[in-house]
């Protein structure tokens, strides 16, 4: 990390979606520096999801409180925010396919965003948000690459592809990040952070109850279900614990400002199942060949994928621009072997492949 962090000193911070995915390593990261966090959380009673955190605090130097909030109820995080000086905001909704998605995505995602921003404005002690956007709200086809400059995704890129009705997890991310960024700018008392990470991978704090759709993708390369190959589409991931080293230099490094691109691995599909070849290759059903785009086009509407967005991603590789994150983060990253291969060695301990 860089010189100008100031990790050591130690402050009580807030952190929404503390019992998800992509928060849990930030609650433990934020905990082993001596942080207090305040996690304000839907339910604080569901012991599944709030004593391995509680867990966590009591093997670390920091302290954890929890809190009862909704992303939809409106002064929910008040309490939670005083006299935190750092609010970390991941949490969101992270589903693919939902019934109704103005309602499952883009009114958490968007109404939640402006929600916990507004207790910021009313909380004298923040001096600063960190969002958890996405790569999401800079693409939202894999085709949309062919218009960026230099075709590669960079922070000065906006997705203005998506809607309610093709990509509604982009439109949502994108949306949301936009109400962040309106919110900030009507202030200037606290400053806004945004981390915009890529596909997330490797292994959770809490693998029983991990629900994030990061695992989805993972456990459909070792179920069978690309036994028969998989399509060539281009993905950029992240490890989940660089991610959280990302959020906390995103939330206390002197410099960090604007949107950062949190992606360590420009790959497809088939380069994630390549890296877990080696370990789990003879015993997992991991696909092994490309299915032409042509047959995906055909059966893609049988599971799920409309036609438009097969023609708009298979045969479409991606690529993240991360030198402004790591110049001015400090990051390092993990290689994906060692990504895929944690992850996917928790996932067959807890049951799910
Ligand atoms: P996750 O495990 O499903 O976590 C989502 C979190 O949001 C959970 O803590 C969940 O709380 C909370 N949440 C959802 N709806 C809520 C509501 N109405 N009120 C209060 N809390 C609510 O997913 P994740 O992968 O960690 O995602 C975390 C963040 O990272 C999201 O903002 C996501 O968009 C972003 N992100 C993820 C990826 C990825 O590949 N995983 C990539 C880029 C960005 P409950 O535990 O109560 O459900």
């Amino acid at each position: 990390m860089g010189e100008s962090t100031t990790t050591g000193d130690t402050t009580a911070v807030m952190v929404t979606g503390a019992t998800g995915y992509v928060a849990g390593w930030l609650v433990k990261g934020l905990l082993e520096a001596g942080h207090t966090v305040h996690a304000p959380v839907r339910n604080p009673d569901d012991a599944n999801k709030v004593k391995p955190l509680q867990a966590m605090a009591d093997a670390a130097p920091g302290d954890i409180r929890f809190f009862k909030a909704d992303l939809l109820d409106t002064g929910s995080y008040d309490e939670a925010a005083a006299g935190c000086t750092v609010i970390f905001h991941t949490a969101s909704p992270f589903v693919m396919k939902v019934k109704d998605p103005q309602r499952d995505l883009v009114d958490p995602a968007v109404k939640g965003t402006r929600n916990v921003l507004e207790t910021a404005n009313r909380t004298e002690s923040v001096q600063r948000v960190v969002v958890t956007s996405s790569c999401a709200a800079i693409y939202g086809d894999n085709a949309d690459m062919l218009d960026m400059p230099g075709q590669i995704m960079t922070e000065q890129v906006w997705n203005t592809t998506s809607s309610l009705d093709h990509n509604p997890y982009q439109y949502s991310k994108t949306m949301a990040e936009r109400a962040a960024w309106e919110v900030a700018d009507a202030q200037d008392r606290w400053k806004l952070v945004v981390v915009n990470p890529s596909l997330v991978l490797g292994p959770a704090t809490n693998p029983a109850h991990a629900t994030s759709e990061s695992f989805e993708i993972v456990k459909q390369l070792g179920d069978g279900t690309m036994r028969t190959g998989a399509p060539h589409i281009g993905v950029c991931t992240i490890d989940v614990r660089d991610l959280a080293q990302a959020h906390i230099a995103a939330g206390f490094v002197d410099g960090a400002n604007g949107r950062n691109i949190i992606s360590s691995t420009d790959t497809t599909i088939m380069g994630l199942a390549d890296a877990l070849r080696d370990k789990y290759g003879s015993d997992y059903p991991l696909p092994k060949s490309t299915v032409p785009k042509f047959l995906v086009w055909l059966v893609g509407p049988f599971l799920g994928y409309s036609r438009k967005f097969v023609s708009r991603n298979v045969g479409h590789d991606l690529r993240a621009d991360n030198s402004k994150a790591v110049r001015e983060l400090g990051l390092s990253f993990r290689p994906l072997k060692e990504t895929m291969e944690d992850m996917f060695g928790q996932m067959i301990e807890a049951g799910r492949i």
